[in-house]
């Protein structure tokens, strides 16, 4: 049997083992790098592999590697029934989850307030200014905020389940809106999915802001760094910044939009996949530790919250994952996204 040591003395012998092994998954002479056909075996594959990685922990992500329809869900009585019935749904209590970050979010979509030495960063506004009041007003008051120290509302991208509430809120509290350049315009352009329960989008004001890749905003001693991870819209931003527990730092990435639910759409998967391949690098060089959602079903987080207000003191913050769990999070929705990429290339 060849020793290690042999195969690294005979680089040329290491080099052929190596091609050969290529070859498998690439034909002779095709361009390096393209991916292998779209097969039945290769979804299955992929979903097997998402499985593998969502074992100990992460299975509640697990319904993004579901079928995708090809056709986006047009506006429709029955889609308007369905949001109707998620927005009936009674939210969980508003919820301090570590020293400056709260809960004030609905069952379906999530609302974040961080809370920086010089006022709150609002990360998306719910379905419409009735939540704004309920939910969003409302949890603040619950929790000792003050929503007119509200400065900036991040909204994640332009569908209505987080933008809903902005208009409102950003008038009321003259907070900048924040969204992405290819957002705003699409949301300004064309709506991906109109619905009068949602209202009309924000309007693009000189205060607010079109984030680009990597935009910082420095809120007192807090810089939260928004990174553009198209793929669920072309403008999906992901904020990442820090949190502390008992004045011990952690650091958190909030994904900023997860569903396949564009129709056959292949650039989007790509860019998808492409996205959470460089966050999942971005997250071991920060050492993210913290992986957040705007929907619930994403992150567990209502699951979190509950382990966190019936757990004894000390105990450690469900929400602390460690960056190798946020890492296969990632990679899991990125097999899931290559798993709905090969179902669409068959068809
Ligand atoms: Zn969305």
């Amino acid at each position: 049997m060849k020793s290690l040591a042999t195969t690294f003395a005979r680089p040329a012998l290491a080099l052929a083992a190596l091609t050969a092994a290529c070859a498998q998954v690439n034909p002779p002479n095709a361009p390096p790098n393209l991916p292998p056909p779209a097969t039945a075996a290769s979804v299955a594959a992929h979903v097997a592999r998402a499985e593998q990685l969502a074992r100990d922990g992460l299975k509640f992500l697990l319904p993004l590697c579901m079928a995708q329809p090809a056709e986006r869900a047009e506006p429709s009585p029955a889609m308007d029934a369905g949001l109707r019935a998620l927005i009936a749904k009674p939210a969980p209590p508003p919820m301090q989850v570590f020293d400056n970050l709260y809960y004030v979010g609905a069952d379906w979509v999530s609302a974040w307030v961080l809370k920086t030495s010089a006022g709150l960063v609002l990360i998306d506004a719910l379905n419409n200014s009735d939540e704004a009041k309920a939910l969003i007003e409302g949890g603040m008051a619950k929790l000792g905020l003050d929503p007119r120290q509200i400065k900036y509302i991040v909204v994640t991208h332009g569908h209505g389940d987080h933008y809903g509430g902005a208009p409102y809120l950003a008038q009321k509290y003259r907070a900048r809106v924040v969204m992405s350049d290819a957002d705003w315009t699409m949301t300004e352009t064309k709506l991906e999915f109109a619905t009068p329960i949602w209202g009309a989008p924000p309007r693009r004001g000189a205060g607010d802001i079109s984030a680009k890749d990597g935009e910082r905003i420095t809120l007192g001693d807090t810089t939260v760094t928004l990174y553009l991870t198209p793929g669920h819209t072309m403008g999906t931003l992901s904020p990442v910044f820090d949190v502390s527990e008992n004045g011990r730092k952690h650091r958190a990435m909030l994904w900023g939009g997860t569903g396949f639910n564009f129709g056959k759409d292949m650039q989007r998967l790509d860019s998808y996949i492409a996205s959470t391949r460089r966050m999942d690098s971005l997250v071991k060089a920060q050492n993210i530790d913290v992986m957040l959602s705007n929907h619930s079903n994403v992150d567990s987080s209502q699951a979190k919250m509950a382990a966190l207000r019936n757990q004894p003191a000390g105990a450690s913050n469900p929400f602390v994952m460690g960056t190798p769990t946020v890492e296969r999070a990632l990679r899991v929705m990125g097999e899931c996204a290559q798993a709905q990429r090969d179902r669409f290339a068959m068809q």
